[in-house]
């Protein structure tokens, strides 16, 4: 076989190589990507319960304010009544507001007390939200810097493909790898075999003195079709 058909062949491996190895490094990006996606859905998670937490807050000092704001009230009506010169009828009207005023305390004195429980679950439940965050994310680091040590690996692989792929560069002739480089952008497989008389890359059948002169391996051949390099077997 034409030295310089070996050498393609060998090259089109390196090629096949790089490229496994690029798309493992791709597979893996995404994969960390994911993970990271992943943590930040769980630290938002985590944040809106802290969120949760500081409405039922502000709620409870809310309702507490209009308790205080009722109390005062029905302290100035007891006082109007106790010290005011007022009518019989007036006097009627101020107990009514007194006790319906005092129903809407006992009333909000309720809500307030399961405001209370609820926060105090909610902050419980929030508290332990952030210890199983903590230990999602020392996992994720390690699991991460599993990822990149992988990926380094598969990196360092890679150049030495590089530097194998560059001597084999350097030992042909540069209109041979242009050919190549050329018809390797457009064909994962831009080096093949002649079987049955057909082109292996786009399987049409390939005339007789082509197959002779790939048999000869004098000069590099290419398919009538599809001009990809070809070989004999
Ligand atoms: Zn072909």
């Amino acid at each position: 076989m034409n030295d310089a058909i070996t050498q393609l062949i060998e090259l089109q491996e390196v090629d096949h190589m790089r490229g496994d190895l690029a798309s493992r490094v791709k597979g893996l990006e995404a994969q960390k990507e994911q993970l990271r996606h992943k943590a930040q859905l769980e630290r938002s998670t985590v944040d809106k319960l802290q969120e949760h937490v500081e409405t039922l807050k502000h709620n409870s000092r809310m309702m507490n304010l209009e308790v205080d704001k009722l109390d005062d009230q029905i302290r100035e009506y007891q006082n109007q009544l106790d010290n005011g010169i007022i009518s019989f009828k007036e006097m009627e009207a101020l107990r009514t507001k007194i006790g319906n005023q005092k129903a809407r305390i006992g009333e909000m004195e309720d809500e307030a007390l399961h405001l209370m429980d609820e926060i105090e679950e909610t902050t419980q439940r929030h508290a332990r939200e952030v210890e199983k965050l903590a230990a999602y994310e020392v996992d994720l680091e390690s699991e991460i810097g599993k990822i990149d040590e992988h990926i380094g690996q598969l990196q360092q692989e890679i150049k030495e493909w590089e530097k194998k792929r560059e001597d084999i560069v350097a030992a042909l002739p540069r209109h041979v790898i242009q050919q190549y480089e050329h018809l390797h952008a457009r064909f994962a497989d831009p080096v093949v075999p002649i079987e049955n008389g057909t082109c292996a890359g786009c399987k049409l059948t390939v005339s007789g003195t082509t197959i002779e002169r790939a048999r000869d391996g004098m000069e590099i051949v290419t398919c009538e079709n599809c001009s990809r390099i070809l070989y004999a077997q």
